[in-house]
């Protein structure tokens, strides 16, 4: 059994692999690697997953890209029968160019410790799921240098299902500590544990009902195991960082009160094409910019067209 002290001397280094998160309609998954789609279309497809929610949504985005891409010429006349497109927010398009801008170095913690880099790449590709699927259970309520700190702890000791259920709950309280709600992580990471190896052969589930299913797995964590693990855009993930930064941009049509209100609301207008970058995007400009306390608005490049500007 490896002890929290073992894990400290033979501490590999976390994965951080820099990638661009901008990516086309067509482009892959974020993190898991260049293999996730083959292992999306291999795996999923083997194991009978349709996946019919993110089919209706995807019906839903092209419906909703027609009418934000119609040019002028198809506006003119002719077009009065056309519905009325959705709503949207009216300079979302400006304010989210502006985001892109302010990233564009890529400097966050997440873009070097997120759930993308906090994997074993040369794992066989279910304990890379699992490993993603843990990391995101760890990263809740947690800064992303802690996780990524725990997940290495965990790696030194051989991060697999079967490690893990072998640990005692000391051994593991020890490895993860001090990120958030630990007690209560060790718990849901050892039921969690069990389902997978009694229910998914080692493996972790490719959708997103089975997924929340889970002890301790919430949607924003289903969302972005979808994308990580299996190369899947099942939907936005929202956290903390989103749901604020949707809220102070007036990027949902009425307020909401939860990261899955908006995660609803979201959907209901940006394009698909976009569902996979907005979290890492918001969540870096959340960490540097946007802060939940004291955002930097003088620094700003949204602060003549945030509804929520401070100290202008
Ligand atoms: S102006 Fe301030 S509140 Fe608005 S997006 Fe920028 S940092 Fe956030």
């Amino acid at each position: 059994m490896c002890s929290p002290q073992e894990s400290g001397m033979k501490a590999v280094g976390v994965r951080m692999v820099t990638r661009s998160r901008s990516r086309g309609p067509g482009a892959g998954p974020q993190g898991v690697g260049d293999d996730a789609a083959s292992l999306r279309i291999g795996e999923a497809a083997a194991a009978g997953r349709k996946g019919s929610g993110p089919v209706k949504r995807q019906r839903k985005a092209q419906r909703l890209s027609v009418a934000y891409e119609a040019s002028g010429d198809e506006k003119g006349a002719g077009t009065e029968h056309l519905p009325a497109p959705a709503w949207e927010p009216p300079d979302w398009r400006k304010q989210l160019e502006n985001i892109q801008t302010m990233r564009s170095g890529r400097d966050a913690p997440v873009d070097q410790l997120g759930v993308e880099h906090c994997y074993d790449r040369s794992a066989p590709p279910k304990v890379r799921r699992y490993q993603v699927l843990l990391s995101l259970m760890l990263s809740s309520q947690t800064k992303d240098q802690v996780t990524a700190g725990a997940m290495q702890r965990l790696q030194a000791c051989g991060l697999t299902v079967d490690s893990v259920l072998r640990m005692d709950d000391s051994t593991l309280g020890t490895l993860i500590y001090p990120v958030g709600f630990w007690r209560s992580k060790v718990k849901y990471i050892k039921q969690t544990s069990a389902i997978l190896q009694q229910h998914y052969g080692g493996d972790i589930p490719a959708s997103v009902p089975e997924l929340v299913a889970l002890p301790g797995v919430g949607p924003k964590m289903a969302h972005l195991a979808m994308a990580v693990a299996w190369g899947t855009v099942s939907g936005i993930a929202v956290d903390t960082h989103v749901h604020r930064i949707a809220g102070r941009l007036r990027w949902t049509k009425k307020a909401t009160k939860s990261p899955e209100e908006t995660r609803a609301a979201l959907e209901e207008w940006l394009p698909r094409e976009l569902w996979s970058e907005i979290n890492g995007l918001l969540v870096g400009f959340g960490q540097q910019t946007c802060l939940p306390v004291r955002p930097r608005c003088q620094a700003c490049l949204n602060r003549t067209l945030c509804p929520a500007a401070r100290g202008l």
